[in-house]
């Protein structure tokens, strides 16, 4: 292919090259700029001559200044630019700009398991929640004796998943910070993919007791509960009947799910978590405003659609303080990046410890170029709520829902709220979750053809020109649909990639 570069605004001075084996010193595209050295795919290109301390400007936006003097048509790496410090959070605009709503679309549906409290699934699971890391084994081994044995007897559901984790003792449970992974796994535990239908397995002495998990309201576990096994009680002798006391329960769940059925449901059902992993330079050319257009679509439809990942926020904190339908709303916002500030800071980190070298290699120079392009998957509408660390999300529209940025630790705390996952890369990752779809889209065609049996839907011709974010945006709305409806399978669930839950602790352990 000819030379070519993606500038995204108008007022940038940088570029990203688009060419996939990257391009030589003197390789010269059609406006005339020549290439001064060699640059690699998605690193980006000086557009114009640089002294020090000049703006080096992406997205319409300041993303570090000049280190040093350099020319048009040179490398610019992460040694040429400085990191700018994080927007103040004591003086941003508040509820100043927010957007006027889109048209709202009417008609798309999807088959979805509606639930007696009104949440729909997207799949039918039997899942096992636990309250400590001490039973896992033990659920893990039931749940491989459960799917060999029983559950073939129930085509109707789909899986039986053990909800496994690393909380539940060993903890300060009391401190400030435990509510969040306690909060979060009582979320997931009453999953709308579970059908209302909890089922329990406690080891007897654990700090993380179930009443504690699943206080009043939601699910009451009572000591006498049928669907509650705790593996110290009494009656139990040895393993033998601590699997059979599973297995007894868990077929009795199964005759429950197995009568649920798919119905139509609105749109507005769904719960989309949107995150990315593994970004490159690209991530925010094409992916995530694919993904972006995508969630108007989806606000549009009355659906909710999430973003998170705190330290890839904070740095365009700014931009997103004043689409905030009020004051109110600006303030949480503000609020969750204060206490992940903090946070960082007893750590002795701050944000600039998020880009990995991963990001590095695929072009991106710090934390302020990678916020930039990881907020496009937020679309253009308002921001309508903000739910702290773990908490579920209930509101409709653009929601912020705090979460750490580490794949697997935001997918677990997501799962909190979501029925309906999407996940964008550049570099590429395997990840997936057994309790909801995980749609994955990719950044650049090169790492879609790559991996054909792992990307679901290749945002790489953004770049090149063969299809439009629109385009490729309608292609993940519809896509959604099809696969929270059980006819499409994402390459995750068709192998079966699920990653172990990750509960964010901030508080210490004993
Ligand atoms: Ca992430």
């Amino acid at each position: 292919m000819d030379p070519l570069y993606v500038q995204v605004h108008a007022r940038d001075n940088v570029a990203i090259l688009v060419n996939p084996e990257g391009l030589p010193a003197g390789a010269r595209f059609p406006d005339g700029l020549t290439l001064t050295e060699r640059i690699p795919q998605s690193h980006k290109v000086a557009l114009r001559d640089f002294d020090q301390g000049d703006p080096v400007i992406r997205y319409g936006q300041i993303i570090g200044h000049a280190t040093r003097s350099f020319r048009a048509g040179s490398w610019v790496r992460e040694d040429l630019l400085d990191l700018p410090s994080a927007p103040s959070l004591d003086e941003l605009q508040l509820s100043t700009a927010v957007p006027a709503p889109l048209p709202k679309i009417d008609g798309y549906t999807f088959d979805g398991f509606r639930n007696s409290g009104g949440a729909v699934g997207t799949k039918n699971i039997l899942g096992i929640t636990t309250t400590v890391q001490c039973v896992a084994p033990t659920v893990d081994y039931a749940v491989r004796r459960i799917r060999a044995e029983i559950l073939p007897r129930f085509p109707g559901v789909d899986d039986v998943v053990a909800i496994t984790h690393t909380y539940g003792c060993g903890v300060a449970i009391d401190a400030p910070g435990a509510a969040i992974p306690i909060r979060t796994l009582r979320h997931i535990g009453a999953h709308p993919n579970l059908g209302d239908a909890p089922l329990v397995v406690s080891l007897g002495c654990e700090k993380l007791q179930p009443a504690r998990l699943f206080p009043d309201g939601g699910f009451p576990i009572l000591e006498s509960d049928p669907y509650l096994i705790r593996l110290q009680n009494e009656t139990l002798h040895g393993f033998g009947d601590m699997i059979a006391a599973i297995m007894r329960a868990a077929e009795k769940r199964l005759e429950q799910l197995s009568r649920r059925r798919r119905t139509a449901c609105p749109a507005s059902d769904l719960v989309v978590g949107l995150q990315c992993g593994g970004s490159d330079a690209f991530s925010g050319v094409t992916c995530n405003p694919a993904v972006g257009y995508a969630a108007d679509l989806l606000v549009r439809a009355g659906a909710t659609v999430m973003f998170s990942e705190v330290t890839e926020v904070r740095d365009a904190v700014h931009l997103l303080t004043p689409r905030a339908i009020n004051e109110d709303v600006a303030r949480d916002l503000i609020r969750e990046m204060k206490w992940y500030d903090d946070y960082l800071a007893r750590g002795s980190a701050d944000r600039s410890a998020n880009p990995t070298p991963g990001n590095k290699r695929g072009g991106l120079s710090n934390v302020v170029e990678k916020a930039l392009g990881s907020v496009a998957k937020a679309g253009s509408t308002a921001l309508m709520a903000v739910a702290s660390q773990g908490e579920r999300v209930t509101a409709k529209g653009l929601v912020f829902a705090a979460t750490p940025a580490s794949d697997f630790v935001c997918g677990t705390q997501q799962l909190a709220s979501m029925n309906m996952h999407v996940f964008t890369t550049g570099e590429g990752t395997p990840y997936g979750l057994a309790m909801v779809p995980v749609i994955k889209v990719s950044s650049r065609t090169a790492l879609a053809e790559r991996w054909p049996d792992l990307i679901d839907l290749d945002a790489g011709r953004i770049a090149t020109g063969q299809a439009s974010i629109a385009d490729i945006g309608w292609e993940l709305f519809r896509s959604i649909l099809d696969i929270a409806s059980g006819r499409r399978k994402t390459w995750a669930d068709h192998w079966g990639l699920h990653n172990a839950l990750a509960p964010f602790n901030p508080g210490p352990v004993t």
